[in-house]
């Protein structure tokens, strides 16, 4: 028999993520390991699967994960790597999206918190516990795509071939001093920090291509788009189920092991790549 591939994934306990685990659990040639800020979801969660599927206990683990918080990423990493040492794949998958129409620094700091900076810190402290031709999934979403620019310039710099790793974040930072000066519309931005903060992560992923050590290790690096799925986040007026919401991560989990130069670092919706 194959050994099984380690897939952690954050925000596992609900939503698009438990859908995630449902969905590849039911494969059997994974092992999950579901990295949540709430140990009891997670563990509610877990028994909930391996009751309905019949399945041996340790084909799901658990492992407490703040991704808003440096020293929860920290105290993750030491664990992981005390009990499970490395993994196949990551999946990025753990956001928050405020539900008022509130915008202000505060929300938007509240939101780049886990969706931006988090979800960057977790990724580059896992990359050395991942596997020769593991691979880095993130959950991004339609709403990080530049047509909810108002700005040509920003288009184009959000859009520039070439952009780095320091060029996005600098363009987190200007986004926040131009939101605390109320000068965000003037320079073309939307009152959106969260479609902004899933643009910044689409485009992060972009770069993370060119990380000298996902290269050396022949990392595949993918953003994508579930859809407008029906969970806590998007609410029960959105149309897909969550099981439809698993699919596009799923596809890029089975997509085969192997750097693919048009796929690489690129965004999907509905299991084909598209320009952000
Ligand atoms: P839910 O709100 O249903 O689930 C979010 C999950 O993320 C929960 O498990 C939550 O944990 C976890 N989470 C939030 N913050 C943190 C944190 N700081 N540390 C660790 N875990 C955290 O959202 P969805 O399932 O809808 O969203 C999943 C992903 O899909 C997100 O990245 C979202 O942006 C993206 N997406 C969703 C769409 C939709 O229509 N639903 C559309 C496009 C993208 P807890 O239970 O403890 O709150």
């Amino acid at each position: 028999m194959q050994a099984l591939k380690t897939v952690v994934i954050t925000g596992a306990n609900k939503g698009i993520g438990f859908g995630i685990l449902e969905n590849l659990i039911q494969k059997q040639s994974y092992k999950i390991i579901m990295a949540c800020r709430s140990l009891e979801l997670a563990q509610k969660s877990r028994t909930k699967l391996i009751e309905k599927y019949n399945i041996s206990q340790d084909r799901i683990d658990t492992i407490e994960l703040d991704i808003s918080n440096s020293d929860s990423i920290d105290k993750f990493i030491q664990e992981f790597t005390t009990r499970f040492h490395q993994a196949d794949i990551l999946i990025n998958n753990a956001a928050v999206a405020v539900k008022s129409d509130d915008f202000n620094l505060e929300v938007v700091q509240f939101t780049f918190k886990p969706n931006f900076y988090g979800t960057i810190e977790l990724t580059e402290k896992f990359i050395p516990l991942l596997t020769q031709n593991g691979k880095i999934i993130t959950v991004g979403s339609s709403a990080g795509k530049t047509k909810y620019l108002k700005s040509d310039d920003l288009v184009k710099r959000f859009k520039n071939p070439n952009i780095t790793r320091e060029d996005v974040f600098k363009l987190a930072e200007e986004f926040q001093e131009h939101v605390k000066n109320n000068t965000y519309e003037q320079n073309g931005w939307p009152s959106w920090g969260y479609g902004i903060s899933k643009l910044l992560i689409n485009t992060y992923v972009k770069t993370l291509a060119q990380n000298a050590e996902v290269k050396n290790k022949s990392l595949q690096v993918y953003t994508c788009c579930p859809g407008w799925v029906k969970t806590d986040m998007a609410g029960d007026e959105a149309e897909l189920t969550i099981d439809q919401g698993a699919l596009t991560p799923v596809y890029l989990v089975e997509l085969p092991h192997e750097v693919n130069p048009d796929y690489q670092g690129q965004f999907f919706y509905l299991q084909k790549v598209e320009e952000l």
